[in-house]
């Protein structure tokens, strides 16, 4: 046996890439087998007799979210970016996720929801950074992406419904672990981060003139399993389009919390940082990109571009306002009404309430044409990721980082993924039109059954 009293704790294997277990300072509390099978729904799914003491993870990093001792911590990797930043051949550029902005500052004793969008700019300039983007530019590629995919479901019947969200890598490995009959269920848009690498490598590189095999690009997220969907084989689609294959779209992940680690460790002092502003092309992301970090937002934020897509006004105020989805429900369902068309929607967090849902959809009374699936509890918000300080993640923390990303959303000019500049520009200029042969071949992926997994014939470790 690999893995010693997995009765009370998981079992957590030692190549994840990213989870870290130390099994010296466990305390035996069980924590950790408790949210693994309660909220996520892994840990009472397998059995380590039939996958050959293989432990099965989809990388959410929520044990590590509730362990008291670090035992379980997740996975750091921000040494090698220090190292690329210390090699003057490379070009590092730095992503960061709508969520870190509203957590980051709890590191520094902020409130939990204060948006500390250009201080964190400034403390990444600060680390070396050579360009820094957002990824909510991202976001709403991916809203364009996916919105457009919905509605060709939709209204030519060539996909099946309902189709699910695929931007959160710990969701998709469930699915395609325990529920592979819903692989086509699954839309093929990339997420933010899977979209961001290989245009900062195409479109962008050759906009600036880089060597793309000199660019290290860094994602900041509030999210463990972006550790493990950077690392996915097909993830390499700049390298496809170069042809060659040694060139990754996203080269490494670092989270909230490693973030706040190297500043401290930089003695850089945060509260005291002027203000910067993203770099141009892909530093500009709408208010729908921004609330993608939150249960719900990317349902929100993807209705407000279908409505116009599908009628080619602007959304009235119910749709830009979607609140019937809004809160922190397990499973939120709803109706919108676009044009002639209803559209039959439901909202999840914990892939424990996901599991709930797709049993209740095999009885046929449930129809729904889009569905959200987020791992985390109120979504990225609060990924394994996010600051772990003397403050419980409480529901009341999570409302508070919710209500960050909403003030912005609520003062912010461009509401919509559609609307954003620098998301035209980039159609215009490099991938011609959502779902083009370009687009599909650089912003779209293929999802593979793991359900071998199992049964103790594993092929590729984790991966
Ligand atoms: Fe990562 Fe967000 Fe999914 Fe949590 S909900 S695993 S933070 S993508």
């Amino acid at each position: 046996m690999k893995h010693s009293f997995t009765e009370i704790r998981i079992p957590i294997e030692k190549d994840n890439p990213a989870i870290l277990r130390d099994e010296s300072k466990c305390v035996k509390c069980g924590q950790c087998r408790t949210v693994c099978e309660k909220e996520i729904a892994v840990g009472k799914m397998y059995d380590l007799d039939k996958t050959g003491d293989n432990a099965i993870c989809i990388h959410c990093g929520q044990c590590a979210v509730v362990c008291p001792v670090e035992s379980i911590t997740q996975v750091y990797d921000y040494e090698k970016v220090k190292s690329s930043i210390n090699d003057s051949e490379k070009i590092v550029i730095f992503s960061t996720s709508p969520s870190v902005r509203v957590a980051l500052g709890e590191e520094f004793g902020m409130e939990p929801g204060t948006y500390v969008e250009e201080k964190m700019v400034s403390a990444l300039r600060k680390l070396g950074a050579d360009y820094v983007f957002d990824t909510t530019f991202s976001a709403d590629l991916t809203i364009m992406e996916e919105a457009s995919e919905l509605i060709e479901c939709i209204t030519k019947n060539e996909k099946s419904l309902p189709q699910f969200t695929s931007c959160c890598p710990a969701w998709v490995k469930f699915v395609e672990t325990f529920y592979p009959e819903l692989i086509p269920n699954l839309s093929t848009a990339k997420s933010p981060i899977g979209m961001q690498g290989p245009t900062i490598k195409t479109y962008f590189a050759k906009k600036k003139g880089l060597n793309p095999k000199q660019i290290v690009n860094v994602a900041v997220t509030p999210c463990t399993a972006k550790k493990y969907e950077i690392l996915r084989p097909e993830m390499n689609d700049s390298g496809k389009y170069y042809k060659d294959e040694s060139i990754r779209d996203m080269d490494y992940v670092i989270t909230t919390k490693e973030l706040a680690k190297w500043l401290k460790e930089e003695e850089i002092s945060f509260e005291n940082l002027e203000n910067s502003s993203y770099d141009d092309l892909l530093g500009r992301g709408s208010g729908a990109g921004i609330i993608f970090g939150n249960t719900g937002g990317v349902m929100e934020a993807s209705i407000r571009t279908a409505y116009y897509l599908i009628t080619g006004e602007q959304p009235p105020q119910n749709i830009l306002n979607f609140t019937p989805i809004r809160g922190i429900d397990g499973i939120k369902e709803a109706e919108v009404k676009v044009a002639d068309k209803v559209i039959n929607v439901a909202v999840i967090h914990g892939t424990a309430n996901a599991k709930s849902l797709i049993e209740s959809m095999n009885d046929n009374k449930h129809k729904y044409d889009f569905i959200e699936v987020m791992t985390c509890r109120g979504g990225c918000i609060s990924g394994a990721g996010q600051p772990k300080t003397s403050f419980e993640v409480t529901d009341m923390i999570r409302f508070k980082r919710i209500a960050g990303l909403y003030n912005k959303d609520n003062t912010i000019k461009i509401k919509s993924s559609y609307e954003n500049p620098d998301i035209k520009q980039v159609y215009k200029e490099f991938y011609g039109s959502p779902l083009s042969d370009l687009a599909e071949s650089m912003l779209h992926t293929a999802y593979n059954s793991k359900n071998y997994m199992l049964n103790n014939i594993l092929e590729n470790e984790n991966i």
